[in-house]
This record gives C-alpha cells, structure tokens and sequence, in this order.
C-alpha cells in the first residue's frame, strides 16, 4: 500500500535555506561538544574498551544443548539445515548404541561467516537442541576455516555464562542442567 507523507510547505524563513544551515551547524557543534565535554552522557558505548550489554533474548553464537549422559540431544533431523536460507548448518547422521535413540549427529558444524543469525534453525528444531542465547556476539579468528564451529566447540559452551538457577538458560527439556550433563560426559568446563 502506498503511504503518502503529506509535508509541510515552507515558511519564507525557510526558503531563504541560511537560516536553516546555521541551524544544521548549530545541531552539529553541540553534539560535538558534548562528546567533548560530557562524553559520558552520548548514547554510544567505546567499544571495544567497554562492552554493551547484550540481552539474553538476542540471536547470537549457537549452542546444542545436552542429555543427561552428556551427548548432544540433537537427533540428527536435519530441520534445522533445511530451515537454513544461508546454508550454512552441515550435519552428517549417525546410529547411536541406545535402542531409545534412532539418529544422532557425528557432524554438527555451523559456518558463522555465512550465518546470518535470523534463528530459523532454532525455530525449526523439534527437540530444542539448538540455542542462539549465548550472548556471543564477537569473535575474532585468524583463519576463515577456523569460523566453522564444530559440534564440540557448540556443546562445550561455558556455564560461568548460565547461572545454575538460571533454568532458563541451564536447562533441556527433560530438566538436565548442562554442568550434571558434562559430568556424565566426563569434562569440565569451569
Ligand atoms: S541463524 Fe539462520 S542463517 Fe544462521 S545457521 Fe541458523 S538458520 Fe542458518
Ligand atoms: S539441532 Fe534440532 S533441528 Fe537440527 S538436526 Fe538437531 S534435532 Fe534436528
């Protein structure tokens, strides 16, 4: 639907344009000062010196999240790939020793480089294997390569991030906190 925007006409104030100028200058000189003079009070944070705060909703660095035996609760559906419109989820399927569990994933990399963290994996994943609440949202490597998470890298997230009470972060459906899960698996993180 087209909108249209009704202006304003201009006074001969404004159509003399001088006084409108000054008037652009004037905006500009006092932003410039007050990032001179009272730079604490500029909506903008020195990043990289200080780091915004990131809400725990926002759609940043992937994580799987964990069974109580410490594997991936990722089946291997491959939902999440399809869902992808960057192509960017790689999962190659396995069979698993328990007869409970028909697939699981010997594969699971995502390329962040080609990623653009629109979620739709995580919507698409049946069993909320998948978490984009990481709060990752910079991270620097020296080689392309090196971008493309592995599986481990995407379970072995760090719980110092996830209070233990925080069961909104901490747990899988079925209730397995991620530190009792790592220590079935045989690792610490913290
Ligand atoms: S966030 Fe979007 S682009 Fe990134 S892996 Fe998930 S579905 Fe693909
Ligand atoms: S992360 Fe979820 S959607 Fe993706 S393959 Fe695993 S179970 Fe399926």
């Amino acid at each position: 639907m087209v909108r249209q925007v009704k202006q304003k006409p201009m006074n001969w104030v404004e159509r003399l344009y001088v006084f409108e100028a000054l008037r652009g200058l004037f905006t500009t000189l006092k932003h410039a000062l007050r990032g001179l003079l009272r730079y604490e009070t500029l909506p903008t944070v020195p990043y990289p010196e200080m780091k915004p705060e990131i809400p725990r909703n926002y759609r940043a660095r992937h994580r799987l999240m964990l069974r109580p035996d410490g594997m991936p609760r990722c089946v291997a559906c491959g939902m999440c790939a399809a869902a992808c419109p960057a192509h960017c989820i790689y999962i190659e399927a396995a069979e698993t020793e328990d007869p409970r569990i028909e697939k699981a994933p010997a594969r699971f990399d995502i390329d962040h480089l080609v990623c653009v963290f629109c979620g739709l994996c995580v919507e698409a994943c049946p069993v909320d294997a998948l978490r984009m609440d990481t709060c990752e949202t910079s991270y620097v490597h020296p080689k392309r390569d090196d971008f493309v998470a592995p599986m481990f890298d995407l379970m072995t997230w760090d719980p110092k991030t996830y209070p233990q009470n925080d069961s909104q972060s901490q747990m899988a459906p079925g209730g397995t906190l991620n530190q009792q899960a790592l220590d079935a698996w045989g690792m610490k993180v913290n």
